[in-house]
Order: structure tokens, then sequence, then C-alpha cells
């Protein structure tokens, strides 16, 4: 099923899809004047060396990616740009706010750019209701119609190959690989990696590749780069948020798009059914204070019977483990979301002494320091058990 209500946009359809006066007028003369002053991409990098990071930005430039990595990477997308092969994205499986942003902006200024792209995700192809709507959900198609064999694939906040899910197979078999990601964990499985464990989001990497590539930030790559941003930093809630991703917020929002629209839609529209769900949940959370060395772990999980007695799918539990890390008795929190039959995807967080993204690694996973997960096999209690252990054995900083 396509999410979006609409056919995909089928590669190798020629460059249909060239930039034109419209894509620019989503800007007002207001808007306008801002952006050549606050960097709306386009206006100081036409013509430049895109090597060059524009100055003067308030760009997150970290340094993490390489000038030689992003030259290559920049290359590799022109040369693809000349020819008309296209070029497919690919994003993690059950797409988050980030994964779905930042693969959605970046075909979209690749699409401005008069390149053709297929994006997609693997199944079960379907978006939970926070991101039915999102900009450039129309170049969206399912896993199925993706070409078996591009030139060039990119990948997007996905930490590891298997976190492609049914899309996998595209990485060996892709002529070029780009990892675009922020992942600590990601070792780099593309030929070429813009990953930066600094960004606070995907979408930052993201913005600096648009940069570079000379996109006009409009304002459908903007709601893009923002939902990532946003979801990325739990509303800059998060302790990646620095003054960059604010000045990135900002540029964003220049472009006309409405944060009180897209934060109804990401995080303050749910049926009434949700919040019995919720209250199952919630209403089960287990504090264990002595482990991890005292750090303690407060946990609950979900099963597949508890969906379908309120009818519902599991995006409606995403932010349960953000709200069980609220509790101030325990550093660590995790929520075990059924996924089949003894099959469970684990969401870890932490308050800050415990690197679950380490942890997470050890037993099959990844993340971040502070929210990471992996795939845990067998009944509960067994999955449970081994978490405790991996807890008790980490180091518990300060
Ligand atoms: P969430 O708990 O929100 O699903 O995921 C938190 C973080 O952990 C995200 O950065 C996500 O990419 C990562 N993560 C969650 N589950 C897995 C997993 O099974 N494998 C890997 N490699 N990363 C995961
Ligand atoms: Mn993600």
């Amino acid at each position: 099923m396509n999410p979006s209500g609409t056919g995909g946009t089928v590669l190798r359809s020629g460059r249909a899809h060239r930039r034109t006066a419209t894509t620019r007028a989503v800007y007002g003369p207001d808007v306008q004047a801002d952006r050549s002053a606050a960097n709306g991409y386009g206006s100081q990098v036409n013509g430049s060396d895109p090597a060059v990071a524009p100055g003067g930005s308030g760009r997150e430039v970290t340094g993490a990616i390489s000038e030689d990595a992003w030259l290559r990477a920049l290359t590799l997308l022109r040369a693809a740009g000349e020819q008309s092969g296209g070029i497919v994205l690919a994003c993690h499986l059950n797409p988050d706010g980030d994964a779905l942003g930042s693969m959605l902006a970046t075909g979209l200024g690749l699409r401005q750019l008069g390149i053709p792209v297929q994006a997609s995700f693997s199944n079960p192809f379907r978006l939970p209701q926070a991101l039915t709507q999102l900009a450039g959900r129309e170049l969206l198609v399912p896993p199925e119609e993706v070409v078996a064999q591009p030139d060039v694939l990119m990948t997007f906040d996905t930490g590891s190959v298997d976190r492609l899910g049914d899309l996998a197979p595209l990485v060996a078999a892709a002529g070029d690989v780009i990892v675009v990601d922020h992942h600590v964990t990601n070792g780099g499985f593309g030929t070429h990696n813009l990953i930066d464990p600094q960004a606070a989001a995907t979408a930052v990497v993201v913005d600096e590749l648009l940069s570079r590539l000379g996109v006009e930030l409009d304002a459908a790559i903007a709601e893009c780069l923002y939902v990532g941003l946003s979801t990325d930093t739990a509303s800059f809630r998060g302790a990646a948020t620095s003054p960059s991703t604010h000045e990135l917020a900002a540029r964003l929002l220049a472009t006309g798009i409405r944060p009180d629209e897209i934060s109804r839609r990401l995080y303050d529209a749910r049926p009434v059914r949700s919040l019995h769900l919720l209250a199952d949940v919630l209403g089960r959370v287990v504090l264990e204070p002595g482990i991890a060395g005292g750090a303690g772990l407060s946990w609950s999980y979900v099963t597949q019977d508890d969906l379908s007695k309120h009818g519902l799918g599991m995006e409606w539990v995403e932010g349960v483990v953000d709200m069980i890390r609220g509790a101030e008795e325990s550093t660590v929190a995790m929520v075990a979301k059924q996924t089949g039959p003894g099959e469970w995807s684990i969401s870890l967080r932490s308050r800050g002494s415990v690197d679950v993204g380490a942890l997470s690694v050890r037993l099959g996973g990844g993340g971040h320091r502070l929210a990471a997960g992996f795939t845990g096999r067998g009944p509960l209690e067994n999955v449970v058990d081994a978490l405790r252990a991996a807890l008790d054995a980490v180091p518990v900083t300060s």
C-alpha cells in the first residue's frame, strides 16, 4: 500500500521535476531577504566549489564529516544527476520523524535539481498517523517497486544495514551507497559515509548536504527537516540541542512553516482509545531500584494482545518510553514492544549516567548514549533478564 494514497515517482521518468519559478515562489519577499542573510541555501552555493562550506551560516559544521567525504559524495550525486538513472532513497523500518523527514527533504531537494528519485522503506509500508501528511510523501513508493540494482542508494537515519528491513539487499546491489546518519553506533556501511554523531538529528546532516548541493530551501523541505529536528531532540529538550540546532530551526521557520500545526500533528493528535492503551502500559510500570549498581530501571511492556484489545497499532505507544524516562527513581527506562511471537523491540532511554547506546550494541542493537534499542527474542522474562544482566555489567558514570 502506498501511504500517500498517490502513485509514486517512477525512476527513469526523465527530468519532469526540474526546478521552476513556482518552487521558488514559496518565499515571500521578506523571507527572501531574510534568507540571503540567514542562509536559505542556493544563493551562496551556486557557482562555488561544492565542497566549500558556506560561511557565517550558523550551520552546524562539527567537522565529523571531512571535506573530502563531502566532496566525494557531492561529486557522486552530481554525476548521478547527469545520467537519468535516478537515485534510490531508503530509511529505517518503522520510520520516525527524523528518518522520514530526512529522506523526503533530500528527495525534494534532488527533485528540485532535476534528479529523479524513489523513496521507500521496508514493509510494513505504512506511516504512523503523525507522519501521513508530511511534505514530499508523494515521492514514496512501496519497497516492491524500488529498482533492484540502483546506481546510487542513499540511506537515512539507519545505523546498520539490518535496520533497512526488506530494503537491506539494496546495500550490496547498489553501485554506490551514501550513508547519511547521526548514530554514533553507525560503523559506516556505505561507499560514502556522511555520519555526524554530534548532530542532533540526521536532518542536520541533510541540511548541510542540501546547502552544499545548491538546493533552494523551500517550505516543503523545511517542514521535513523541522519534523526530523523536533522529533529527534524530543522537542528541543535533548542534550544534543545546541545553539546551531535553534539556528537551523529559525532558518526553517523563516520559510513560513507553522510550528504549532506541525507539532499538533506530531504530538497532539490521538484517539481516546490510545489513552486507554497508554493507561494499561503505564499502569504496569515496574521500578527495579537495584539495577546497574543502584542506577535503577523502570520498565513496562506492550503485547500484540494489548494492541488488539484497543484496536490500535504500535505507533500509539512510541512515546511511552519517554514518559517512563521521567521517573526520577531510576536512570534507565525501558519498554518492550512485542512485534511478533517471541519477538520484542526494546526501547531504552537513560537520564544520563548509563550509556544505553553501548549497552544496546552489546545486545545486537544500536542508537545513542541516551536513547537506543535492540531486538529481543524469546519469552519476555528472558529478554528482561538479559537486559538486567547487561545493565548490571555496565560502568555507571557520574
Ligand atoms: P526508539 O526507542 O525511539 O525506537 O529508538 C531509539 C534509538 O535507538 C533510535 O536512534 C533508533 O535508531 C535506535 N534503535 C532502536 N531499536 C534499534 C534496533 O533494534 N537496532 C538498532 N541498531 N538501533 C535501534
Ligand atoms: Mn530514527
